[in-house]
């Protein structure tokens, strides 16, 4: 599977984004709509590997200085933890409950490199996990 944390802000926005999972699964394990990690840390490897996030419900969007526009994070974040396998089960509820595959979004490309600009370049693949047909596989 590709980086898992690939759910930064400021990338392009096509194809469609993967939804975060990891802040779904916070969000509904603490009951807070809305949650979003803003740093993560992976313990262990392979299937033991899990991801410690730090984050919360964002509190509003900086309105001033060079920060304008980003996400207001309140002074105390929460810290989750969520495994390998936390992570693998909610992809797979995410692609029932969709019909999409989840890397690219049911688009069939993912994101293969961007180049800083100016011009930003990005290229895109087809979708390894589904071929490109932007359909779940089959367990
Ligand atoms: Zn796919």
């Amino acid at each position: 599977m590709p980086d898992l944390f690939d759910g930064t802000p400021d990338a392009p926005p096509d194809p469609p984004r993967p939804v975060d999972l990891m802040n779904r699964i916070v969000a509904r394990r603490l009951g807070k709509p809305g949650w979003v990690w803003c740093r993560s840390e992976v313990v262990g490897e392979g299937d033991d590997a899990s991801f410690i996030l730090d984050g919360a419900v964002p509190t509003g969007v900086i309105s001033k200085g060079p920060r304008k526009g980003r996400v207001r994070w309140p002074k105390d974040l929460e810290r989750a933890i969520v495994s390998r396998r936390d992570y693998r089960l909610e992809l797979l509820a995410w692609e029932a409950e969709t019909g999409k595959c989840h890397p690219c979004h049911g688009s069939g490309r993912t994101v293969a490199s961007v180049k800083s600009g100016p011009p930003v370049v990005t290229t895109y693949r087809g979708c390894s996990r589904c071929t490109a047909t932007g359909r779940p596989p089959k367990p």
